[in-house]
């Protein structure tokens, strides 16, 4: 079968990492099926949606690399149709036109007449109102039956029809409602697949239904665990940033969020770091969980943590300038391109974020800042000694054992022990007391700027 997948956003907000959850699993099923992913911004919503919206969420996708494989379907474009289908089951008698108005119903509502279900008063009085408001109602058959479907995550699901009411498909200002809109568009598109979150599985049964009316074959349905907050409830702005692009500035890079992401509701075996390629060639809807996932912040800065030792520093440093500092390489425009890259090189190992390694390659290789606080834990017989250093090292060959072996020995010849002398280089160095190795930091900065730094202390 030729997989066809869509990824359906309303843009009434920038793209939440939920929701680019439910992207992924779309187009990691359609890369694994050699399948085809599309994209549908849902923007029928005239109120809520924004231009602005549309733009951020297609970008959101396109920085992870998920583009769709057709032209973005742009739900708006295709009111005319589903105008044309409204009409299609109004003629057929598979909907009707409903004059009642909010207020006739709550007052019948709270007359008791009726359950909570709508009456069906406007389904069996044939009277026309041509010059009232009216709502279009889909006719759920008379007589009860089972709808049962078999989704792919969650095993089969029955309902009963009487559980449904002659539910909304057009609003009275004509505009068609999402249950209708949805179905309408996934058979113009040939979807196959509908893989979406655990939050529209009421919504299944009344599609179901539309797509009978219509006369066309259901697609296959998979509903997705939601995401929770770690207080259990969905995942929201007071568990943590919920934009994609919020993690982009915090600087995780996007195979690292996709890897955490694919790894809230699906495993494979115990193994947690994946490439891109690896999540293709893996993906299963079987291997998805039923049960809700918890988002976990701390699990995230690991996983970016590994893909970042992973990369090549010039993929790093790319990544950097693209996402988190485009000024980067001018702000550090005295440094040659191979002390940026060595200077990532030393530090990724320990980098969660690319903003750590960033603010690294600032430390090193920008002119330090010298706190005078810092500058008094330096005590007098080192600085005697840091003196000493400066005079052997102008006349060394600049690699990283040479140096040690320099320093060492006029540690010795001072009587001090390395700790406090690696302690004030790494301030003469980089005004800071704490980070990498001193001897590395040295090779890095040069011969010449290491003993001009050095020899700002005194
Ligand atoms: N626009 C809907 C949403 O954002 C998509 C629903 C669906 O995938 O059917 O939740």
């Amino acid at each position: 079968m030729n997989v066809r997948v869509r990824f359906a956003p309303s843009p009434t907000g920038h793209l939440h990492v939920g929701s680019m959850r439910v992207a992924l699993f779309n187009w990691l099923f359609a890369r694994h099926h050699g399948g085809t992913f599309l994209l549908r911004v849902e923007d029928t919503d005239q109120a809520r949606s924004t231009q602005e919206y549309t733009d951020s969420i297609l970008k959101a996708l396109e920085w992870v690399g998920m583009t769709s494989d057709e032209p973005v379907v742009l739900q708006t474009n295709n009111i005319a149709r589903h105008h044309a289908l409204i009409d299609q089951l109004l003629r057929e008698g598979k909907a009707y036109k409903c004059y009642c108005s909010p207020e006739d119903i709550e007052r019948r509502l709270l007359a008791g007449q009726f359950g909570k279900k709508y009456d069906k008063y406007c389904r069996t009085c044939a009277e026309q109102s041509p010059d009232k408001p009216y709502v279009v109602r889909f006719k759920i058959p008379e007589t009860s039956f089972r709808i049962t479907f078999h989704d792919l995550v969650l095993g089969d699901i029955t309902i009963d029809s009487d559980q449904l009411d002659d539910f909304i498909i057009a609003r009275s200002d004509g505009m068609p409602i999402y249950n209708f809109v949805v179905v309408a568009d996934d058979i113009a598109m040939n979807v196959t697949h509908v893989i979406r979150g655990q939050d529209h599985i009421s919504n299944t049964p009344k599609q179901l239904l539309l797509y009978q009316a219509l006369g066309h074959a259901v697609p296959a349905f998979a509903h997705l665990p939601m995401i929770l907050g770690k207080s259990g409830k969905l995942l929201s702005k007071r568990d943590a940033a919920t934009a994609v692009f919020d993690y982009k500035d915090m600087g995780v890079l996007p195979e690292a969020l996709l890897n955490y992401l694919a790894r809230l509701s699906w495993a494979h075996g115990n193994q947690e770091i994946f490439t891109v390629q690896e999540l293709i060639a893996d993906f299963s809807l079987e291997h998805v969980g039923k049960s809700s996932a918890i988002f976990d912040v701390e699990k995230l800065w690991w996983i970016n943590g590994e893909h970042i030792k992973r990369s090549t520093p010039q993929y790093l440093h790319e990544v950097i300038v693209r996402d988190i500092d485009p000024t980067l390489d001018t702000t550090l425009s005295s440094c040659s391109k191979e002390q940026i890259l060595q200077t990532v090189a030393l530090y990724q190992p320990r980098a969660h974020t690319l903003v750590m390694l960033r603010d690294e390659l600032y430390t090193l290789l920008r002119q330090p800042v010298y706190d005078s606080m810092v500058l008094q834990t330096i005590t007098p017989d080192v600085m005697e000694c840091l003196k000493e250093i400066v005079k052997r090292l102008s006349a060394l060959e600049w690699s990283a054992q040479v140096l040690e072996a320099a320093i060492k020995q006029a540690t010795k010849d001072y009587h001090l022990s390395l700790g406090p002398v690696a302690h004030a280089l790494r301030i003469a160095i980089t005004g800071k007391p704490a980070g990498a190795g001193v001897f590395a930091m040295l090779v890095i900065l040069g011969q010449q700027e290491s003993i001009r730094r050095i020899g700002q202390l005194f």
